[in-house]
């Protein structure tokens, strides 16, 4: 496994990896890894001959007020992951490397973003739509894993690969959870016991969200209130959203068709939680 800092050296890696005429898997991270990490580069590896991770944690997709410097950080234990998940290179670049100073160009998302967390969190798809144009340019792969934890990404990305007409396939992954149904994240290492303890609420909330779908409930607005409910009964966390809109167009409808998906984010004292459901009705 090599481990490159720098947009020169990874450049020279990939240029090797094409005169072989290798298929290239990359997995974009912010690292911290856990197994939700682990299952994209588990599927990256085995669906291509080249896997590359990229580990950064990308300053502009975090607003002003965010936790962008609490953020966590281990590159150390990220190698050790990286290297047990057979990852043949890691890009592991400075915010310097990465923006050579303050970014002067960006893109600029206009699309799926006035929902969930594109309401509040202004401008982090914009950050993520930067760095992921940079990220796809450097390593040209052939596919590239997202995890559907992060949906409204998911969707996001597709619409970027699409109107930039990159030559790659986006690989969505489902969610990978904890024994008792939270969804694994590199933040929940900053939930109080009593707060880790509530968190599978979300989850709960979900599934019940999910059954009233299944039963034949199609008014979005009951299905909104149920899983709102429940999330409030069962923890002290403060709802920032609960959606129900059509996936991946993120449409807000009425009445409910098609496919679609349920989501919520929840804040805690110290961190904000997001989870979905996507259910084909
Ligand atoms: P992050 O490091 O949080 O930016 O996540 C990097 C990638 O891992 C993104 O595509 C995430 O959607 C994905 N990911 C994060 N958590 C999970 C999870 N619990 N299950 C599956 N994928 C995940």
């Amino acid at each position: 496994m090599k481990i490159v800092t720098t947009v020169f050296q990874l450049k020279q890696e990939i240029s090797q990896h094409q005169a072989g005429d290798k298929t290239i898997g990359f997995v974009p991270t912010m690292g911290f890894l856990h197994e939700g990490h682990l299952k994209l580069l588990a599927q990256a590896r085995a669906e291509n001959e080249i896997v590359v991770l990229s580990i950064f944690v990308n300053p502009l997709q975090f607003g002003p007020n965010e936790d962008f410097d609490s953020y966590p950080r281990n590159l150390e234990k990220d190698k050790e992951l990286a290297r047990l998940a057979k990852v043949d290179l890691i890009f592991a670049p400075s915010a310097e490397e990465m923006y050579q100073g303050e970014p002067s160009y960006t893109v600029r998302v206009h699309d799926r973003i006035n929902v969930l967390c594109g309401k509040t969190r202004v401008g982090h798809f914009d950050g993520v739509a930067t760095v992921l144009t940079k990220l796809f340019h450097l390593v040209q792969p052939t596919s590239a894993y997202f995890g559907m934890k992060d949906a409204q990404q998911v969707a996001v990305v597709h619409g970027l690969v699409e109107q930039f007409h990159f030559p790659l396939k986006i690989v969505p992954v489902d969610t990978i959870r904890e024994e008792d149904g939270l969804a694994k994240s590199s933040r929940n290492v900053y939930l109080t016991s009593s707060e880790r303890s509530q968190a599978p609420a979300i989850y709960k909330g979900l599934l019940i969200g999910k059954e009233l779908v299944l039963q034949g409930e199609r008014t979005k607005q009951k299905i909104v209130d149920e899983v709102s409910s429940y999330i409030m009964q069962h923890t002290s966390g403060k709802i920032d959203y609960v959606e129900v809109l059509s996936y991946p167009e993120l449409i807000n409808h009425e009445v409910i068709s098609g496919k679609l998906i349920i989501a919520v984010a929840l804040k805690f004292t110290k961190v904000r939680l997001i989870d979905n459901i996507t259910i084909d009705i």
